[in-house]
Parts: structure tokens; sequence; C-alpha cells
């Protein structure tokens, strides 16, 4: 069979520990044999990012920017205890925080869904996508813990020497005290990114805030996203038939339990933070976690959503062939192929994107499947549980036979 070509090169961002072995094994054995791969890599493992300052991360991100579609790898955030392992000369940033400060985007998780793994809300049949504000509320809030009796104050002063000044509360006694904020700015990116992801998904995106309770505050999130929606996505939405629905959050969480799935929650930070969490516990397994960074100008980054998966890759150094669950890496490299087809007009890639994930999916419902979902297999056949070897083994298998 000919390989596929690739006309546009995709930014590569190789990172860390086990899921860094799995990346050059799911390249091995299931795209190097089957497409040209052109590709823009960018080791962002730690040693390089310690080697180059961190620039490396940096260029990564602006190649991003400059090539459209990305794909990346776990990497490690340092701490202390990393600071020591890998004799760092300071405690690098987190590089999903770089690349998403420098592609100010959103990101969206989904769950890859399989019969015989069921979710544990019965009536959720399809994927729920949370998209989550990654900027500004409590994540960027000033705090005091409040002494004793004594007056908290808000004061905004403008430029122009105008102020605003209004009591916050007149403490009688100890407490405490926050003071968050967020941006426009901020605000209609998060808003452009998740019409965008509802249009290229087609989705229906829901977005809920407290703006009951907060006139100001989440009732201005609520407003712009209607400003936005009804100036640029409306007639988008109409003709593709999906739609932009607000509601109040306690009512959001109500219709999410009692859905079907199959649309985009996006939620302000801390709301985003806890129900994300939620949610992918409610489908299984963080394995089994997809994750795309999208820029309000329609920039992607595909990754998984778990980490690098220590554990099991100080088991492999040890010479164990470890069970770790490549899908969600295998995910992100099949949904950045995708859609690197989709922007060049090349349906072979995005074709064979497709069949991968097809093939993918085939084999944990026929049994074959790592030890993390094999715990969790309700399906009729018993779970054959196998190492990650084995494991894109039985992809392999299955992906020729579809591609003939
Ligand atoms: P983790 O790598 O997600 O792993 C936590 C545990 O979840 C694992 O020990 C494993 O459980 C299970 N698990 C996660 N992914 C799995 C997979 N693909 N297959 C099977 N089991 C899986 O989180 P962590 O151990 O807290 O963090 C490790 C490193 O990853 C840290 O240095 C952190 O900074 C980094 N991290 C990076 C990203 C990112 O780049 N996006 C995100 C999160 C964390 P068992 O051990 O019970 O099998
Ligand atoms: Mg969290």
């Amino acid at each position: 069979m000919e390989k596929i070509k690739m006309s546009t090169p995709l930014v590569e961002m190789d990172g860390d520990e086990m899921t860094r072995v799995l990346w050059k094994e799911i390249k091995e054995t299931l795209l190097l044999p089957f497409i040209e791969l052109n590709t823009i890599y960018y080791d962002l493992g730690l040693p390089e990012r310690e080697r180059t300052g961190d620039q490396i991360t940096v260029d990564a991100a602006n190649a991003t920017r400059e090539y459209g579609v990305a794909v990346k790898c776990a990497t490690i955030t340092p701490n202390q205890q990393r600071v020591e392992e890998y004799k760092l000369s300071q405690m690098w940033k987190s590089p999903n925080g770089t690349i998403r400060a420098i592609l100010d985007g959103t990101v969206f998780r989904a769950p890859i869904m399989v019969q015989g793994i069921s979710p544990v809300v019965k009536t959720w049949k399809q994927p729920i996508t949370i998209a989550r504000h990654a900027y500004g509320d409590v994540y960027r809030s000033t705090e005091y813990r409040v002494p004793g009796p004594g007056k908290a104050e808000l004061v905004y002063t403008g430029q122009d020497g105008s102020t605003f000044r209004q009591t916050v509360y007149d403490f009688e006694c100890a407490g405490v005290l926050q003071g968050m904020y967020n941006k426009d700015s901020s605000i209609t990116s998060f808003a452009r990114s998740c019409f965008q992801y509802a249009i290229d998904t087609k989705q229906d995106l829901w977005f809920a805030t407290k703006d009951t309770i907060s006139k100001q505050y989440d009732h201005t999130f609520k407003d712009l996203f209607q400003e936005i929606f009804d100036q640029e996505y409306k007639s988008k939405f109409e003709a593709l038939g999906i739609t932009y629905f607000y509601t109040l959050i306690d009512d959001a969480v109500a219709r999410v339990i009692r859905s079907q799935g199959g649309f985009i929650w996006a939620c302000k930070n801390y709301d985003g933070d806890v129900m994300s969490d939620m949610v992918s516990t409610a489908f299984g397994s963080l394995a089994m976690m997809t994750s795309v960074l999208v820029s309000p100008d329609g920039k992607y980054e595909y990754e998984a959503a778990h980490g690098t998966v220590t554990r099991h890759y100080y088991k492999y150094l040890e010479g164990e062939r470890p069970s770790t669950n490549p899908m969600a890496t295998l995910f992100a490299w099949t949904g950045a192929l995708a859609k690197r087809g989709e922007l060049d007009g090349n349906q072979a890639l995005t074709d064979f994107a497709h069949k991968l994930e097809q093939a993918a999916i085939e084999t944990v419902e026929a049994g074959i499947m790592t030890k993390d979902l094999a715990g969790l297999w309700e399906g009729e056949t018993s779970a054959q549980s196998v190492n990650t070897s084995e494991f894109l083994q039985a992809i392999r298998t299955r992906l020729e036979q579809r591609l003939g």
C-alpha cells in the first residue's frame, strides 16, 4: 500500500516518562507504516526544557500558531521533587500553562466511549464535552484573612481618576475576604473558542453561570456570550441545525444528569475544574479522556487528559511491560491528523484517522484491553487484559483489515 502524504506539517510535541514510551510505540506501530508523517518535532521532555531554558516550549507554541494544528504528549510539571530528580536549574512552569497563554485557548475534554464500558449515569449515550474557561476568577484572586472588626471595601480607580467605592462588609468579628476578577478580552476569547468548537464538532453548546445572584460578574459572562453569538455565530449555528443554550448553573447540573449527552458544556473556571473531574469519572477512566486546546482564531492542540503515568514508568525502567492505556494519546494523534486533513482538504488523511479510531474502539469492544479498562468491563465476552504493546498490535491487525 502506498503511504498517505501530508502537505502541511503537524507540530509534534514529545513529552516525558511512560507517555513518551507510548508516543514512540504509537508512531512505530500505527502511524509510520501507513503515513509519510510530516511533523515539526519539538522535544518538550524535561531534560530538553532544562537545556533550552524552556525556550523549546515557547517555540512549540509559536509553531502551533503558525501551522494551526499540534499534537502533544503528556509532560512533567516540575515540583520540588522533580527539581532534585532531574537536577533542574529552576522549577519550570507547566508547559500546558505556557502553551495555553500563547494560544489564548480553551480546553475541551471529552471521553472516548466504547460498548461494554458504560457510564455511571445510565441515560448518557454520547460523550459530554466540558469546556473550561482557564483564566481568572478564584484562580487569580486576592485573599485576606480578616483578623477582627473592621470595614472591607471594594475600590476601583480609573486611569482618568474616577473612582468606585463600596463597602463589602463591616466586620464585627474575624472572617475571610476575597477579591477576584476577569477580563472582557478573556471572556470573549472563551466564548469564541466555544462557538467555534461547537461548529467544528456539530454539537449544541450549553453555558451556565449564577447570574441571578452575581448580577454584574456572572451576568457579564452571560451578556458577552449572547452578544457574540448573535453577532457572529447565530446564522452558522442555524445552518448546521445546532443550538446555543444558556441556563442557570443549578438547572444545568440537573439537565446534564438527565441528558443523553452529545453536547458541549461550557463552564466558568471553577465550575469547569470541578465538573470535568465529575463528568470524566462518571464516564469511566482518565485514560479514556481526550483533550484539545482551541484558540479563538481556530488553532488546535490535541493531547490526552492524563499525565505521564509515573508509577508505570518506574516499573517499565525495572524491565516490566506495563499495561498502560494508550487510547487517549492515540486519539490525540488521530484528532490532530483528522483536523490537518480537514484543513488541507486531504481526505485520505482524515479517513485514515477515523479508521484508526474505529480499529481502536473495535479492539476494546472485542474484549482486548489494558488493565485499567478490564476492571470496568461489562461486555459479554470476558475481558482479555494485555500489555500496551500487545494492545497496539491488536489495533494494528484491525486497522490493516479496515485499510484492506
Ligand atoms: P497521571 O500520570 O495521570 O497518573 C495517575 C494514575 O492514573 C496512574 O498512576 C494510573 O493509575 C492512572 N492512569 C493515568 N493514565 C493512565 C493510562 N493511560 N493508563 C493506565 N492508567 C492510567 O497523574 P500523576 O501521576 O498525578 O502525574 C504524573 C506526572 O504527569 C506529573 O509529573 C504531572 O506533572 C504530569 N501531568 C501532566 C499532564 C499533562 O501534560 N497534560 C497532566 C497531568 C499530570 P495506577 O497507577 O493505579 O495504574
Ligand atoms: Mg481539578
